[in-house]
């Protein structure tokens, strides 16, 4: 009996440890993560965990119990330290020494801190990453609150920014989202869609401040100052920094594992260690349907890689072949987003009646390549099928909002 060790409790690890046992592994499973916490849902942690005083339990992956059916050995708290690949042996956090006969490294990703002079001095600075992060951010924001003090600076108009931007202007925060680009989103989405964003933010009393890039943060009179490259200033009781993720590969390197935007595995999730996996964000793939390779941060990666990960150690000869899909909560908007959108060579959108509900569909050489959908469950649906098939689409119906959306009309 062969014993799986899967170091990352979340999205990903967790995903593989049940994909596991439902594909047949028969030998041990053992679920490894720094975190102490059960495993939990990670997107809550900017918005519905965030605007709440929930404990993290609400948000679980699994209830305990089920670890305990599928006979799936939990270690929280615990933090895989070095990685021996010749002799197949972890060491923990505690001294403890672990053998594996397979690998699965599921390690994530942990939030980029950049280079800020004054943020180790400054005192209510944090990045959103996990639930302590957050229990940190709800308690100090709390406490300023009650004195008034609720300017919040958040460094970063990517989608973490820009959720916990909303899920804090619902807390009555005063919010500035400052961002380095000359649009928000700008590293994820078209310039139209950034377009959307900022006027959904603004109309809700968001500061959006673009072409900022952070420099220094500063001890002023009643908070901090933040101040910015173009000698802009900006007054906060409490910062987020949410300026993107560095992949957690420290582990593959020990391994001698081969890397690349990540942890470079072939279409089984397999490292260039063919005992050794990699899953979820911190690899980096083959998408067939696109033909390039691409790391993802999304949940639905994690756990399609998982399966297919899963599967391959168990002999089965499934290959990872997802359209990628990602969604965003902000206010009462739902963005939905299905494929790669971005060397698309024609965008087209359709407005519904409905404020606040569209979609727009990006074309490569008259083929769909991606759809963006907001408040569009329909859209979303429709255009991960038909990025699928391929099929040649009617485009004048599609822009047409008096045409019924459905797979006949297009
Ligand atoms: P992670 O979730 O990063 O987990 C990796 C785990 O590995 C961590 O728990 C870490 O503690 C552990 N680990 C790493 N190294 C070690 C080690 N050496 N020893 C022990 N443990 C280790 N995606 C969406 O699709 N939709 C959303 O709306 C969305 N919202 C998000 C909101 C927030 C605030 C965040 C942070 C992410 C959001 N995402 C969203 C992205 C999504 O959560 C990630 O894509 C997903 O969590 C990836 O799962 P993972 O298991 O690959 O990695």
């Amino acid at each position: 009996n062969q014993t799986c060790v899967i170091i990352g409790a979340s999205h990903a690890g967790v995903n593989a440890a049940f994909a596991l046992r439902k594909e047949g592994w028969s030998g041990p499973i053992v679920l490894i993560d720094g975190d102490s916490n059960l495993p939990y849902h990670r997107p809550p942690l900017s918005k519905a965990y965030l605007t709440s005083d929930d404990d993290i339990s609400s948000h679980l992956l699994k209830p305990a119990v089920s670890y305990q059916q599928h006979n799936i050995e939990l270690k929280l708290g615990v933090v895989v330290e070095r990685l021996d690949a010749t002799t197949k042996q972890l060491s923990l956090s505690g001294g403890e020494q672990l053998g594996y006969d397979k690998l699965i490294l599921a390690t994530g990703a942990r939030a980029f801190v950049p280079p800020i002079s004054g943020l180790n001095s400054a005192k209510h600075v944090f990045t959103l990453r996990n639930a302590e992060d957050v229990n940190r951010i709800r308690d100090a924001y709390n406490q300023l609150a009650a004195q008034n003090r609720c300017r919040v600076a958040v460094i970063g108009g990517g989608y973490i920014g820009l959720e916990t931007a909303a899920s804090l202007r619902k807390m009555a925060a005063d919010v500035t989202v400052i961002e380095r680009e000359s649009r928000i989103l700008a590293r994820v989405t078209t310039a139209q869609m950034s377009e959307f964003f900022t006027e959904l933010h603004q109309q809700h009393g968001v500061n959006i401040a673009t072409d900022k890039q952070v420099e220094a943060i500063q001890p002023g009179p009643h908070g901090d100052i933040v101040r910015c490259s173009d000698r802009s200033e900006i007054a906060a009781d409490l910062i987020i920094i949410g300026v993107g993720v560095r992949v957690n590969t420290v582990l593959a390197e020990q391994a001698g594992i081969q890397l690349n935007n990540g942890i470079e595995v072939n279409q089984y999730g397999q490292t260039s260690n063919p005992e050794i996996y990699a899953i979820g964000d911190c690899s980096y793939h083959h998408n067939p349907h696109y033909d390039r390779k691409i790391r993802l941060e999304s949940v639905q990666n994690a756990v399609d890689q998982a399966k297919v990960a899963a599967a391959h150690l168990c002999g089965k000869a499934k290959v990872y072949d997802a359209i990628p899909w990602f969604w965003s909560d902000q206010y009462d908007v739902k963005l939905q987003m299905v494929g790669l959108s971005d060397d698309h060579d024609e965008a087209i959108k359709r407005q519904e009646p409905e404020p606040n509900k569209f979609s727009v569909w990006y074309f490569k050489q008259d083929q769909l390549v991606a759809v963006d959908a907001v408040n569009h469950a329909k859209a979303y649906v429709l255009g991960t099928k038909l990025i699928k098939t391929q099929q040649a689409l009617n485009k004048a119906n599609i822009v047409d909002a008096s045409v019924e959306l459905n797979l006949a009309n297009l």
